[in-house]
């Protein structure tokens, strides 16, 4: 007899062979049979395999039919396929979606509403790890962590904003990990120690914080009439680089110009959080050929192995304010409580003008689609050409409802495929190249034994069909599987 003993939740003994039946005791465990699981590394799909988790791992998957005893429950996923749980790794979950601190005071029993709602909104598009790339209130992510049903979460905690640079305008105590720049016009404010804002010291407090990215930003802001803001030079990234890579954390930062792009390239980050979607000088035109200059950066970014997140979502969501027809789609009601959604509709005016001013609305339209244009074909010639593409959607990048938690995850993906990105890619991108860039591919990325019991059964095939992602059975979240429609926001 060989035997795979899983006791309780975690333990596990193996005293395994070949030959005979397998069998496995579990505790508060799954056994899915007949499953079609995708490989996201070699695209290969198993049939009639077998999968059983114990607590919140994997502990068993193989085409032999295992003897399972102990409590778990049976799912039968004849005719489904089987993925892991996707990861989104740019999010910002201590927000409301697109209400700004004035309007969260304003509305708490919104913010309350949303605040329930966020995790199994992302659950419901099939998200099961997200990462929060920087926020100004992490007490939020103990928040977040304390929901019952929620996807796993890992985060930057305080991004190491540059002094006085983009994200911190005005010197704010909100914004402790500010690293100061010796060579910067702006005077340090004498209420805070210098010591404290040195790489060394900002890259140990933020791996003091359990965050397992360090994440800072290169931003001279988005309106060439206003006065720069203070960028980071080299040296300060490459110091950076070297006390986040002391602290175990994956450099990842903000960027989307040809200027930024190139910079950093030069700096070899680990991870551009944005794609490069404003062109600088260049214009895409109706050639839609890409500038030899943006061809050269890119080529940098690929040559280095820097992680790229195309982002594509950020441009499009912005333009979503210019779109009347918007909230008027039926998808937005999964993931925003009623209630936040018709703030938007009464507010959707406002909202455009707090943003575009009194910029006509089809000169706005025409203008992100431009940039959105140039964003994915960025994001092809990374693709055509070796580059090493991640999933991560920014959501919400900006006070807008054209981010919403979970469908924003699809939406990005419904771009990608759109721009002829391949389906095996955009699998292999939200699952284990994800996971191996944030260095969680132990516990992520794959249906493995000893990896996080966090599965989608899907009713279509993802890699023929994109819509496979908005075509989900069931969540399986920490071993517990959930019906997809118990976790939408719409209530009959
Ligand atoms: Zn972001």
């Amino acid at each position: 007899m060989n035997k795979i003993i899983g006791l309780l939740l975690f333990t596990l003994t193996l005293i395994s062979c070949k030959t005979s039946e397998v069998e496995i005791i579990v505790d508060n465990g799954l056994l899915l049979k007949n499953a079609q699981i995708i490989s996201p590394e070699d695209q290969t799909i198993s049939s009639n395999d077998f999968i059983v988790t114990a607590g919140d791992s994997i502990v068993y998957v193989g085409e032999k039919k295992p003897k399972v005893k102990g409590a778990f429950t049976t799912i039968d996923a004849n005719g489904k396929y089987i993925i892991p749980g996707l990861i989104d790794s740019h999010v910002h979950v201590t927000g409301t979606d697109a209400l700004s601190d004035d309007e969260e005071l304003q509305h708490p029993e919104l913010v309350k509403l949303f605040r329930e709602q966020l995790p199994k909104s992302y659950l419901y598009f099939g998200y099961t790890t997200l990462i929060d790339l920087g926020t100004a209130k992490p007490d939020r992510l103990v928040d977040f962590q304390k929901m019952e049903v929620r996807p796993d979460l890992y985060y930057a905690g305080g991004g190491a904003v540059i002094g006085n640079g983009y994200g911190l305008s005005n010197w704010e105590d909100e914004v402790p990990n500010f690293v100061y720049q010796e060579n910067e016009a702006y005077p340090f404010p004498d209420s805070y120690v210098k010591e404290n804002h040195t790489p060394e010291a900002v890259a140990k407090r933020i791996a003091e914080s359990g965050a397992i990215v360090l994440k800072t930003y290169y931003e001279p802001g988005f309106d060439p009439a206003q006065p720069r803001f203070p960028t980071p030079s080299q040296k300060l990234m490459s110091n950076l680089k070297k006390e986040a890579h002391k602290n175990n954390l994956v450099l990842a930062v903000h960027g989307n110009s040809l200027e930024a792009h190139g910079f950093l390239a030069e700096a070899e980050v680990d991870v551009m959080a944005h794609g490069l979607w404003n062109w600088g000088n260049h214009r895409l035109d109706s050639t839609m050929v890409l500038p030899m200059e943006i061809k050269e950066v890119l080529d940098a970014e690929i040559k280095s192995k820097i992680g790229y997140m195309p982002t594509l979502q950020v441009i499009n969501g912005l333009r979503e304010l210019t779109n009347a027809e918007y909230l008027d789609n039926t998808e937005l009601e999964h993931v925003l409580p009623k209630p936040l959604l018709d703030y938007y509709k009464a507010n959707s005016n406002i909202m455009y003008a707090n943003v575009f001013g009194n910029a006509p609305k089809h000169i706005i339209a025409t203008n992100f689609n431009r940039i959105s244009e140039q964003g994915k074909l960025s994001m092809k010639y990374m693709n055509d050409n070796g580059g090493k593409l991640l999933f991560g959607t920014d959501t919400p990048s900006s006070p807008t409802y054209g981010n919403p938690p979970g469908y924003n995850g699809y939406l990005e993906m419904l771009e990608m495929a759109n721009a002829g990105i391949p389906l095996n890619k955009i699998l292999a991108m939200a699952t284990i190249e994800n996971a191996k860039a944030f260095h969680l591919q132990k516990r992520y990325g794959t249906v493995e034994a000893g990896k996080k019991a966090n599965l989608l059964i899907l009713n279509k095939n993802p890699l023929r069909d994109i819509t496979a992602y908005n075509d989900i059975s069931q969540v399986v979240i920490n071993g517990r599987p959930m019906n997809r429609e118990t976790l939408s926001a719409h209530k009959d």
